[in-house]
């Protein structure tokens, strides 16, 4: 089965979806996104994601064409027509195609695309073992909480992640660890998980927002405050939370190893309730 693109109001093969060159998000990335993965066919917490791209959106003061059950439908169509057994969904709106020039018009009509692929999950032995992370300076803009498609910051991070060879950059902002490039981050201290605050300098996560309830309906204490990057290596356990990585357990952090060195208790049992929530 083909992958599929939904562009502008109607389903093509992907090879077929085409954007002008004048489109504002290719011109200064100036669009919002979402990625949403299946779970036995059906998107998890679309509700949640669907949420934020709304979210997303009036932030930058840019028109959402689509309310939240025209997504959602949108959405469970595409499932359909792709047909894989387990997909990744990801949406793209932006301002839309105008002349260049910074300011824009608030009418200017949005450019909506989703495509539809095959999702491949992180292999079960990497969840086992744990992986490794290297901490890099966050340098994003102010406004972390919008999933703007403009990414520049974490492309540059992600590519040091490829050269070193380890699995997600944690990104310290004057001494404090805000978020994986592509993930949140929890830190296990002294039985307790503790997290960096929604707000200006984190997306707010929805596997995040998962796994804190998971770890409340556990019975175990939740703190959401900044951690020190002292605090990050001291960590009883680390470990990453995300659409695509679910809760990963961190052992090495800078080459340093992290806690016993191995995937620890409360991220092996928050990993497992996950999986319970998920399936
Ligand atoms: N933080 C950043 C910077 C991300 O890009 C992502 C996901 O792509 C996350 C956190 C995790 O968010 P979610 O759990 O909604 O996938």
């Amino acid at each position: 089965m083909p992958d599929v693109a939904f562009i502008n109001g109607a389903f093509v093969p992907l090879a077929e979806a085409k954007v002008s060159i004048e489109d504002r998000g290719f011109q200064f990335g100036d669009g919002v996104y979402e990625v949403i993965r299946t779970y036995k066919g059906r998107p998890f917490a679309l509700e949640a994601h669907l949420a934020r791209l709304n979210r997303s959106a009036s932030a930058l003061d840019l028109r959402q064409p689509y309310s939240s059950a025209e997504w959602t439908d949108l959405v469970l169509k595409g499932i359909t027509r792709a047909a894989y057994p387990e997909a990744k969904i990801y949406i793209q709106v932006t301002r839309g195609v105008a002349p260049r020039e910074h300011a824009y018009l608030p009418e200017a009509t949005p450019t909506v695309v989703m495509t539809i692929r095959e999702f491949h999950p992180v292999d079960r032995s990497i969840q086992a073992t744990g992986v490794e992370a290297i901490t890099l300076e966050d340098i994003r803009w102010g406004r972390c909480d919008i999933k703007s498609v403009n990414l520049l910051a974490n492309v540059l991070a992600r590519q040091q992640v490829k050269q070193a060879r380890v699995f997600e950059a944690i990104l310290v902002r004057e001494g404090l660890i805000t978020e994986g490039a592509v993930s949140n981050v929890m830190v296990v201290q002294g039985g307790t998980v503790v997290t960096p605050p929604e707000g200006p300098r984190i997306l707010s996560g929805v596997t995040r927002a998962v796994v804190l309830n998971l770890a409340l309906s556990e019975g175990l204490p939740i703190q959401e405050r900044f951690v020190s990057q002292s605090d990050l290596y001291a960590a009883d356990e680390v470990f990453l939370t995300g659409t695509t990585v679910e809760v990963l357990p961190v052992v090495r952090i800078d080459r340093k190893v992290i806690g016993s060195g191995r995937p620890g208790p409360i991220a092996q049992r928050l990993a497992g309730c996950f999986t319970n929530r998920v399936v």
